[in-house]
């Protein structure tokens, strides 16, 4: 058995975008509707086990309100990797992530790792293949996909000009959540 490679890992992102949400799925598999706000910061670990190593991740689940946002920087020094999340029904909280980002790219570790997370997928209407289905399919009426409010592509772009991993997730049914902890695992060098 390997030795697990300890690395920390901050949550940034407005409040209410579901950074608490992404963390439970991730290390309980679980959800909850009614999630309290997280006060100050919560600490969670959770192992990544890869082919090659095994990364225990040390998660920092900050509070988004701006009340404890002088804290951040406790919390993303020296953190190995960030996890930058947005709603995606939400355009402001897409703002506050850019912030977030550029905040980082300033202030953090040179080498951090940064992912940026779209999250609330299961909010808006039609999965992916659905959306292909209806596009192949002239007489489909057009997803209107009132809900969301941030387009793939257009966070895909930013995300491409900005060196950031991407996803879009939904701590809700799951979709996604692993993933993100996994492609960040893997951009962690061996010692
Ligand atoms: P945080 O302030 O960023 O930590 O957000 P929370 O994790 O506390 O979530 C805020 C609210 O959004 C809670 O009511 C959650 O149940 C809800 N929520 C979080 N993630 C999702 C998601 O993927 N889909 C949906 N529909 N609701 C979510
Ligand atoms: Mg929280």
């Amino acid at each position: 058995s390997q030795k697990p490679v300890q690395v920390k890992l901050v949550l940034l992102g407005e409040a209410a975008v579901g950074k608490s949400s992404v963390v439970l799925r991730f290390v309980q598999n679980d959800f909850q509707e009614y999630k309290e706000p997280t006060i100050g910061a919560a600490f969670l670990t959770q192992k990544c086990r890869l082919e090659d190593k095994v990364i225990k991740f040390e998660i920092w689940d900050t509070a988004g309100q701006e009340r404890f946002r002088s804290l951040a920087p406790m919390y993303y020094r020296n953190a190995l990797s960030a996890v930058v999340v947005y709603d995606i029904t939400s355009s402001s909280s897409f703002e506050k992530a850019k912030s977030w980002v550029k905040e980082l790219q300033r202030q953090a570790s040179p080498n951090v790792i940064i992912a940026l997370v779209g999250n609330k997928l299961d909010l808006v209407e039609g999965s992916q293949e659905e959306e292909e289905e209806e596009r192949d399919d002239a007489t489909a009426t057009p997803n209107q996909d009132q809900s969301r409010a941030i387009s793939r592509d257009e966070a895909q772009a930013y995300a491409e000009e900005s060196n950031l991993l991407f996803f879009e997730t939904s701590a809700k049914t799951g979709e996604g959540v692993v993933e993100v902890f996994t492609e960040i695992a893997k951009k962690i060098p061996l010692e």
